[in-house]
Parts: C-alpha cells; sequence; structure tokens
C-alpha cells in the first residue's frame, strides 16, 4: 500500500483526449467543443480532422491534425484516422488514449476521477458496450476465418479510453498504418477494430462502464441528478432533435438545443457568457 500512496494524482495533463471530426462538422459541431469543454481541455485536446481550415487553425493552434485521409464516411476513411489518432498518442508520452466524437461532451473532472481509480502501466480498455452481447467475427488475422471469434468492443460514438500499458501492447496491430491492414482483414468499423485488438488479440477484457453516452441510447432517461457525474454525454442528430441530456439552466431548447452550454455553465460557472441572463 506503501507503493500506492506514494503514487502520484493523475492530472489533466496526463491525458490525450482525441476528437474525431470532418470538415462539414467544424462549424456544426466543433465551434461548440471549443465554446465548452475544449476551452477547458486545450492541452489535451487534439482534433483529428480531413481537410484544411485557417479559421479552426487560428483557434486551436497546432492541436489540430489534419490527417489527409479521405472525408468520406467509410470504414476505410475512419480506420485511416483512428490510427493517426493511435500513432499521436503513442508519440504523446501521455498515460491515457481517450476517443472522442465531435458530438460529445468530455465532463473531464468526472474523467479524471474514474480514469484515477486504474493503473495507466496495467492493461485499461474503458468504455460502453455497443450491444448487450459480444460480437461475432470470423477469425482472419491469426486463421484463414473459418473459424470465428466473440469480443466485446465500445461504442466508438461514446468515447473510450486506454491506458499506455495497453496501448503499447496493441502496436504490431496498430500503430503505423498496421491499423488500417487489421481493420481491411476483419472488414469491420474502427471501434470494433479496436476492440478486436485488445479483446481478441490480447485477451484483455473491455471493463464495461455506463458513464460514456451516445446518441444511440435515449439519453432523456438518464437521471436529471446524475447528468454531471457522467463522464461523456452526447446528443441526437438533426433526425432526432429531443434526444438530449434531461437539464435545465440558464438556456432554453432553442437556444441550447444540445443542451452542452447548460451542462457547461453548471460545470463552469464562471464562464464569461453564462452569467449572461443573470441581471446584475
Ligand atoms: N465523421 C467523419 N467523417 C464523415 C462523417 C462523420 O469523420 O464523413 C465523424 C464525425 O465527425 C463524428 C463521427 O464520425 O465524430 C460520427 O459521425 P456522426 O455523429 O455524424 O454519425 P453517427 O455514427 O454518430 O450517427
Ligand atoms: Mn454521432
Amino acid at each position: 500500500f506503501l507503493s500506492s500512496r506514494a503514487k502520484e494524482p493523475l492530472r489533466l495533463k496526463d491525458i490525450f483526449i482525441a476528437v474525431k471530426t470532418t470538415r462539414k462538422y467544424h462549424r456544426s459541431r466543433l465551434e461548440l467543443l471549443f465554446q465548452t469543454w475544449v476551452s477547458e481541455a486545450k492541452e489535451q485536446t487534439f482534433i483529428f480532422t480531413d481537410g484544411e481550415d485557417k479559421d479552426l487553425k487560428q483557434k486551436a493552434g497546432g492541436s489540430v491534425i489534419n490527417t489527409n485521409c479521405s472525408a468520406a464516411h467509410t470504414r476505410q476513411a475512419l480506420c485511416c484516422k483512428m490510427s493517426v489518432e493511435y500513432d499521436k498518442f503513442i508519440e504523446s508520452q501521455k498515460k491515457w488514449f481517450c476517443h472522442v466524437d465531435d458530438d460529445n461532451y468530455v465532463v473531464l473532472r468526472s474523467l479524471l476521477q474514474l480514469l484515477s481509480s486504474y493503473s495507466h502501466t496495467q492493461d485499461v480498455y474503458l468504455g460502453r458496450p455497443s450491444l448487450d452481447h459480444p460480437i461475432e467475427a470470423p477469425e482472419r488475422v491469426r486463421s484463414d476465418g473459418s473459424t470465428s471469434v466473440k469480443f466485446w468492443f465500445a461504442t466508438g460514438g461514446a468515447g473510450f479510453c486506454i491506458s499506455r500499458g495497453l496501448a503499447l501492447k496493441m502496436s504490431p496491430w496498430a500503430s503505423l498504418g498496421n491499423f488500417i491492414t487489421t481493420a481491411e482483414k476483419i472488414r469491420l468499423p474502427d471501434d470494433c477494430t479496436i476492440g478486436y485488438i485488445i479483446e481478441a488479440l490480447l485477451e484483455v477484457p473491455l471493463t464495461h462502464t455506463n458513464l460514456f453516452h451516445s446518441h444511440l441510447e435515449n439519453l432523456q432517461r438518464m437521471p436529471a441528478e446524475n447528468v454531471l457525474q457522467q463522464v461523456t454525454l452526447s446528443y441526437g442528430g438533426f433526425e432526432n432533435r429531443r434526444n438530449v441530456v434531461p437539464i435545465a439552466g440558464a438556456f432554453s431548447l432553442t437556444e441550447d438545443p444540445s443542451r452542452f452550454k447548460t451542462v457547461h455553465c453548471l460545470l463552469y460557472p464562471e464562464t464569461e457568457w453564462c452569467h449572461r441572463t443573470n441581471c446584475h
């Protein structure tokens, strides 16, 4: 217990947060993230996109990474981005790799608290399972595809985290373009491929957590008093405008359709634009 007592507390700067985006969402989605949680985590948030944008560069500087991956919503293009995210994390020397989408809000203090209960030197893969059962896929990496493997994977749209210890072990299948080769072999999306490498190839189990959220679930069902304790939040797209977290505050649904501004002002009430409706 001496060593665990002597352990240095985890700090925000120990976490590498990768945000996956695409050129057409720079305005409609990223802007909101810069206004809210990213502004509290500038040093550790990296934006992975697919097109040049001078305005974004000016706002975010060196933390924007143009992956040169295709802007198509194809498995190849998405796996290309994940592959660059992985390589940049390895380069960064940080203790934790966390991936989120550009429609996620990251509650930084919940993230820090969650990761603090694990060691980055151990094998840790944390996230929300995408399905309520493991996925079954033909084994095309270790054999010819005549047998199948079952594994859990964390849904990318809710975000997930991987310890550095585990990320280093993924290197033969994930680094320097190998991720794309692996994904092509099993013909599955980027988040599935991560699960395949970790659960099937490295035999490290996914730690299931309900603290990560995507708009695939019914976000309205989250108890209001628990919203700020979650690690990630999301919101439904245009086709599902009302799939948002149930939280009230200074902004109406029209002013803040994603609820991210409302969440942000509850977490950081000192933020300049949060004062605007108060008459003082
Ligand atoms: N995305 C991308 N390229 C595309 C379309 C989407 O990189 O051509 C990213 C997008 O920015 C987001 C993630 O992929 O971070 C998921 O996209 P979206 O939320 O539009 O779709 P979902 O799969 O969640 O319905
Ligand atoms: Mn989405």
